[in-house]
């Protein structure tokens, strides 16, 4: 089912392909020369009732992450490092919920997570509960190849940036003020009667978790993941981000995923695994897509309210790209060499209710 444009459709995910025509591969890695890439910004960054020069910021902004992607993978870069360079980017500017703009937690602070994933190996790195780690996306790729480890978290995280030596800044380095005003915003509905787990916020306020899928002209997949997680969330809260399998996942064999929404969702239902893992079982692209977000609606959940979403961003083995949201008038961007100007609509979406 495909969703139509919604006249306030607020959701900011910007998907590029590229050099990703379809085609019949043996097992990977297939060293085809084509590669691919998808990007996205976050289930709920943006109204797009917004001032155009905002909107405009936040197109922007991807818009550069992925040429920097694009001219990476081009001239022959490996999809884990394009992975990192392109969240790197996300995670410095201010428009996403990464990095710097990171969602502030209830008590005013920012706490971040990251995950990678390397689609050869299956290897992967994840960072949780980070407070001075200018780029956590670095922290986890480090985690992954420098530790016996897939995931620190806290103190313990700390200290290995410190052992690693990779760059920190204070926390309030990550403050920006609209992500003040939206925590000012949960704490109030929350005191309205929403609950500390789920507060009656609209999904504008609490998501904006960038992402990436990359397929190299090697045939090798990376994802990665990188967020500050839920705007007033309970000190101490892990969102799916950093956990490999629901944040993001990333198979050679089959396919790759990075998602952003309620991270309690994803967790519950493994959402990136299961991606791939249709898509092991036969499933094309669209399919497992569709698939894994019907998987969410069996789940109950009794703080759901407003802010139960999730947005996916996946490709197969073959670099074939595609996304999916469960809410309508989810703002996408999707744009192939072969199209002159992005659309923004949604790829495909299956609603969490009929
Ligand atoms: N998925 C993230 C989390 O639950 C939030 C987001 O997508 O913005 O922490």
């Amino acid at each position: 089912m495909s969703c139509r444009l919604a006249p306030r459709a607020a959701r900011c995910l910007l998907l590029f392909a590229a050099g990703c025509a379809a085609g019949p591969s043996p097992d990977a890695p297939v060293q085809d020369g084509r590669w691919a890439i998808a990007i996205h910004g976050g289930a709920g960054t943006i109204d797009r009732g917004s001032p155009k020069a905002e909107l405009d910021g936040y197109r922007d902004a991807l818009g550069m992450a992925l040429a920097e992607g694009r001219l990476r993978l081009a001239r022959g870069d490996a999809a884990l490092d394009v992975c990192e360079a392109v969240v790197r980017m996300l995670e410095d500017d201010p428009h996403f919920n990464a990095g710097k703009g990171a969602a502030f937690d209830e008590q005013g602070h920012h706490t971040l997570d990251a995950s990678i994933m390397d689609g050869t190996t299956l290897a992967c790195g994840a960072v949780a509960g980070v407070r001075t780690v200018r780029h956590p996306i670095t922290l986890a790729r480090r985690v992954m190849t420098d530790t016996p480890h897939v995931l620190l978290m806290g103190d313990g995280a700390e200290d290995f940036a410190t052992a690693a030596g990779v760059e920190r800044v204070p926390n309030e380095w990550f403050d920006t003020e609209p992500r003040r005003r939206m925590l000012e915003e949960v704490l109030r509905e929350r005191a309205r009667g929403g609950t500390a787990a789920a507060p009656r916020a609209p999904t504008a306020a609490v998501y904006g978790t960038v992402g990436c899928v990359v397929r190299d002209k090697n045939g090798r997949l990376a994802a990665a993941t990188s967020t500050g997680g839920l705007t007033g969330k309970r000190f101490g809260r892990v969102g799916d981000s950093p956990i490999v399998g629901a944040g993001n996942y990333a198979d050679n064999r089959h396919g790759a995923a990075a998602c952003t929404g309620r991270g309690e969702m994803a967790i519950r239902a493994a959402t990136a695994y299961s991606i791939v893992r249709y898509m092991r079982d036969g499933l094309g692209l669209d399919d497992a897509l569709r698939r894994a977000m019907l998987d969410l609606r069996d789940l109950v959940d009794p703080f759901a309210e407003r802010v139960n979403v999730m947005n996916t961003v996946a490709m197969d083995r073959d670099g074939n790209v595609s996304a999916i949201s469960t809410a309508e008038g989810t703002f996408y961007v999707y744009q192939t060499l072969e199209m002159r100007e992005p659309v923004e609509q949604p790829r495909l979406c299956v609603p969490l209710k009929d």
